[in-house]
């Protein structure tokens, strides 16, 4: 353990990856660190919205994303399960690409910045100590340590407060699971259609290469204990809402791009710090039906790149990165997820499917407004 980082990210999803690019484009000796072996499926709707693209712009991965060739996405079609229809144009185009190829070309982005990457390595403890942290890690079953100055957390939603050694405690009530497949067969115009339907809702948006990711978020009230399979649970959701039954039955599953991720907790609290600082879902969760939490992932990790540059400049002390950082992600997060929820929480109630479509032809400036009060802000 001789060589000393000067940063270490642990987690090498969205948030992660563009963090250890943006440091290592400022010149830290940067460590990316996940426990799973890349390319890989992952639960996501696959929607990356217009606000993201300001973020990925400024952390230089516009263009990267944007040679993808990903699909471009221009309005939100709303389908309830008694068939009626809502449309809402989004602020701009959003960006339809699977995070199969997004998280490894973000990988090869940070190599290129002059990362180091270890995929493959199961992060078990951080310990602060005199020079910063050190590490402790799983690689193939054997323990392997690191040392670095500073550590930020990107390990996604679920709590790793084990890893700390701290005492925050999930919450376990409201639990979703998340479920994903690209099917190819799929005739779908560039519009993110939104199924809903009792015990949950189903994304489906065009991709890369002609294909469509399907992704659900299905209560385990509803779902739990029938559905064992993914494709299983796809068919029973879709038998909620005729529409969604009727679109996929054409449809084929690609093989091996099935997964789904149990328990999803939509009112987990944010946590910006504990013990040290967090990006991404490890910090805060918007529900997924507002298609913005790779945005804040990406915004998250741009305002905690900033402060890290400063502290590791030693312009700050690390009380005052906790004190900044933990601002900054009240200030700019506090609105859309509070909006998110209530969304999340309207779309639960048996009334709202047949209210909305109503409210929306009536006033269709409304439904506008509000998808826009979920939808970060440009700084
Ligand atoms: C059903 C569903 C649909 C969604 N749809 C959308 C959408 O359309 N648009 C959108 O913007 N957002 C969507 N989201 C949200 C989006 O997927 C997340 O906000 C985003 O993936 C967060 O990125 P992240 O980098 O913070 O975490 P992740 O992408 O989850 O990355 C975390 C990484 O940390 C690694 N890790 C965890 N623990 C360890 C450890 N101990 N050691 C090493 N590595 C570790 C994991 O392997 C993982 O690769 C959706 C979410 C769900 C559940």
């Amino acid at each position: 353990m001789n060589h000393t980082y000067d940063a270490a990210v642990l987690g090498a999803g969205i948030a992660g990856s563009s963090l250890a690019k943006s440091l290592a484009d400022q010149g830290w000796d940067t460590v990316l660190i996940d426990r799973q072996l890349f390319p890989r499926h992952k639960v996501c709707g696959e929607f990356l919205s217009p606000e993201s693209q300001h973020t990925l712009n400024a952390l230089g991965l516009l263009n990267t994303v944007k040679s993808l060739q990903p699909s471009l996405i221009s309005k939100i079609r709303l389908i309830f399960s008694r068939g009626d229809i809502l449309e809402i144009p989004l602020p701009g185009h959003a960006i339809g690409v699977s995070r199969y190829l997004l998280d490894s070309t973000l990988h090869s982005e940070v190599i290129r910045s002059g990362a180091s990457l270890q995929t493959a390595t199961t992060v078990t403890s951080v310990y602060p100590n005199e020079d910063g942290y050190r590490i402790e890690m799983k690689q193939e079953g054997l323990p392997i340590q690191v040392q670095v100055r500073t550590v930020i957390a990107a390990w996604g939603a679920n709590r790793r407060s084990g890893i700390l050694g701290s005492t925050q405690i999930s919450s376990v009530n409201h639990l979703h699971t998340g479920v994903k497949s690209h099917y190819s067969g799929i005739d779908i115009e560039p519009v993110v259609e939104l199924y809903l339907f009792p015990g949950g809702y189903m994304g489906i948006s065009p991709i890369e290469g002609g294909l469509v990711n399907v992704a659900a978020l299905l209560t385990q009230e509803s779902f739990g204990k029938t559905e064992k399979t993914i494709l299983g649970m796809i068919d029973a959701a879709a038998r909620r809402n005729p529409k969604l039954y009727q679109k996929l039955a054409q449809a084929t599953p690609v093989p091996g791009t099935q997964v789904a991720v149990a328990p999803v907790d939509l009112h987990r609290r944010p946590l910006a710090w504990d013990v040290i600082p967090h990006v991404g879902d490890a910090a805060l969760m918007i529900p997924p039906l507002c298609g913005d939490g790779m945005s804040i992932a990406l915004r998250s990790a741009r305002l905690c790149s900033t402060l890290a540059d400063r502290y590791l400049r030693r312009d700050i002390s690390l009380a005052r990165w906790q004190y900044e950082y933990t601002r900054s992600i009240h200030r700019e997060f506090k609105s859309p997820m509070r909006w998110g929820r209530l969304l999340q929480w309207l779309f639960g109630l048996p009334i709202v499917p047949q209210l909305l479509p109503r409210l929306g032809h009536l006033a269709p400036g409304l439904a506008f407004e509000l998808v826009r009060a979920t939808r970060l802000k440009e700084t």
